[in-house]
């Protein structure tokens, strides 16, 4: 519709997530009308966290080094774990203040339809982690929706033959929902009322 490069970026930020066409027309024309300079820093975040953020290597949240700042937090209880889907639920759960345990980044959660099996997600990783007894509860915090019910059944069968504590959030989440749009006072609720998973 418009001229070689003007196009490639609408083309570019049309492929990100929730960006629609109209939208990514409308972006691309304030790129075009901005100051240099506040472009240069998007495109400088852009590069920095390219660069320098990478995936915590125990439990898969985002970090700035090999280790995440919560895996490294000496404070947090050692026994307590929380199963989530994306990074972005644990930047949700950390707000509550309700959970004072560490994390467990699936990186996804089980998918037939778009050809996602457990195998797809860090699966292995986590049976790894809690190979050596120290963690007694898992809870499964999972997003209330299709994926992210068959992803806490399937952990549930996969971690009650260790004899751990396996919790899901409580209710009142909304039902088809994503974790992350959840209020944080529904959210932490559903922390404190976390029911056992019969298993
Ligand atoms: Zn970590």
């Amino acid at each position: 519709m418009y001229e070689g490069v003007v196009q490639d970026l609408i083309d570019e930020l049309g492929r990100l997530p929730g960006v629609g066409p109209k939208s990514a027309q409308r972006i691309a024309f304030h790129v075009l009308a901005a100051d240099p300079t506040d472009i240069r820093r998007l495109v400088d975040a852009l590069t920095q966290v390219k660069a320098r953020v990478r995936f915590c290597v125990t439990c898969g949240n985002v970090a700035e080094d090999e280790q995440c700042r919560i895996c490294r937090d000496p404070r947090r209880d050692p026994t307590v774990l929380c199963v989530v889907e994306e990074p972005k639920d644990v930047v949700a759960i950390e707000k509550t203040r309700e959970f004072r345990g560490r994390y467990h980044v699936l990186g996804g959660a089980i998918s037939p339809m778009d050809g996602i099996g457990p195998d797809d997600l860090r699966t292995r990783e986590l049976m790894v982690r809690l190979a050596d007894g120290a963690v007694t509860e898992v809870i499964i915090a999972t997003d209330p929706n299709l994926e992210g019910e068959a992803t806490a059944t399937y952990l549930a069968r996969l971690l009650g033959p260790m004899g751990l504590r396996v919790t899901r959030l409580a209710s009142g989440l909304p039902v088809g929902g994503d974790l992350e749009y959840a209020d944080e006072i529904t959210l932490g609720r559903a922390f404190e009322g976390r029911r056992l998973l019969d298993v």
